[in-house]
């Protein structure tokens, strides 16, 4: 039987050729493809060849690529399918505000910020990967949600965790927010040891298979201050009640603890197509097929403290976060101007935190934003203000 298209739920995947958006669409496939999902658009970069596999495999209507040099390829490799193609940044922009009821937020970085903002003020609930847009439009970016009228569910692991341990009627009772992070490659190294890694090395993660962007921000930690922040922003806590815990056997995702003393936890195989599984059937679960825990086989639990002198970024996040206004929005476009000069070879491991506090402080003087166009021009002012230092 044909499927009924007023049963099928719309959705799209912003990002759809990376880590994310890849196990986004192996969901879908899980939780019934095209009898259950009608994908409205999805969008990449430069990976033309991949998305264009992905559109024909779950019949995507529109295809768009963010890079306008890849349209011919990406029209080439379409041709015969009837499925739209468009290319260039409006053109993304559109993509996210389609029709969807669901849109997967998956770019990598501050590019994912406008698409997102997009689709939250038309309406669509929105999973959110890309920690970016809290980190750099934090209050107004969680607005244009309840604005647009749609549900901002997390979807980074460890939020994922959070969500799920939170009680909606006791928000009240929240005493402390535990994020858990796996220490990355480099959680017994020393800052000798460190200083001279390279790309290579820094994207091994043990536990993770993710992409380039946020497996060397979980060797710096720095994936784990933009988390801090996003948590502030998503659970509405005060900083002080963000606690970050090292925890290296990443089985536990991140923990809520109450006034009671009680804590609770979400866990499970480190894999994240169960957060995304949950952000797509939100409030319901549905089978995955997904590592079950063999407790048997686990046998431990490791916790320490996490060390803000070989791992600075986290000091700078608590920085950011008692600064507030737009600290966030510098301490994010720095890091990012610095992870590609450090993959590009051009500054050390450690010294993407050093470009990150220098312009955090050279910015400080910059007034609390009050419309988006300010996050584009703090953004903007530290990307300049970043390269300059390293020159
Ligand atoms: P990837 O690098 O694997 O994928 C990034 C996606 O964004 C790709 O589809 C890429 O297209 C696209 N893209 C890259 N640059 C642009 C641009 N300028 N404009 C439009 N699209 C662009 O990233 P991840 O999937 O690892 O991460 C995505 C987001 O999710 C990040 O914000 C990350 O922090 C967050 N996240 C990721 C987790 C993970 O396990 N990977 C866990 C939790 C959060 P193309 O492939 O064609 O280049």
């Amino acid at each position: 039987m044909a499927p009924d298209a007023r049963q099928r739920r719309r959705i799209t995947i912003l990002g759809s050729t990376g880590s994310i958006g890849t196990s986004t669409l192996d969901v879908v496939r899980q939780l019934g493809g095209r009898e259950r999902y009608e994908v409205v658009a999805l969008t990449g970069n430069g990976n033309v060849e991949l998305l264009a596999a992905q559109a024909r495999d779950c019949g995507a209507r529109l295809v768009v690529t963010a890079d306008e040099s890849r349209y011919a390829d990406l029209k080439d490799a379409l041709s015969g399918s009837g499925i739209a193609a468009a290319a260039g940044r409006s053109a993304l922009l559109d993509a996210a505000s389609g029709d969807a009821d669901w849109v997967m937020a998956a770019i990598v970085g501050t590019a994912g910020l406008a698409p997102t903002l997009a689709a939250a003020k038309r309406g669509a609930d929105i999973a959110l990967a890309n920690k970016e847009c809290l980190v750099s439009a934090g209050d107004l970016f969680v607005q244009a949600v309840a604005q647009g009228g749609g549900r901002l569910i997390p979807v980074d692991s460890e939020h994922s965790a959070i969500f799920q341990a939170l009680e909606d009627d006791q928000r009240h009772a929240v005493e402390r927010i535990v994020l858990t992070a796996s220490g990355g490659p480099f959680r017994t190294w020393s800052r000798e040891q460190m200083a001279g890694v390279t790309a290579d090395i820094a994207r091994a993660h043990p536990n993770w298979s993710m992409g380039l962007k946020i497996s060397i921000g979980s060797a710096s930690m720095f994936n784990k201050a933009l988390e801090m922040i996003e948590a502030k922003h998503l659970f509405d806590v005060r900083p002080d009640q963000i606690e970050v815990v090292v925890h290296p056997q990443s089985i536990i995702h991140s923990m809520v603890g109450y006034v009671d003393g009680s804590v609770l936890a979400q866990l499970g195989a480190p894999d994240m197509r169960t957060a995304i599984g949950y952000a797509l059937t939100y409030p319901t679960r549905s089978a995955l097929n997904v590592d079950r825990l063999d407790f048997a086989k686990l046998s431990r639990l490791d916790f320490e403290a996490p060390d803000e002198d070989r791992f600075p970024a986290l000091r700078l996040a608590r920085t950011a976060l008692e600064r507030g206004g737009l600290q966030g929005a510098i301490m994010n476009a720095a890091e990012e101007v610095a992870f590609h000069a450090f993959v590009g070879g051009r500054l050390g491991f450690l010294s993407m935190a050093d470009i990150a506090e220098q312009v955090m402080d050279k910015l400080t003087h910059l007034p609390p934003a009050s419309s988006m166009d300010d996050v584009f021009a703090a953004d903007e002012e530290a990307r300049r203000v970043a390269a300059g230092l390293i020159g």
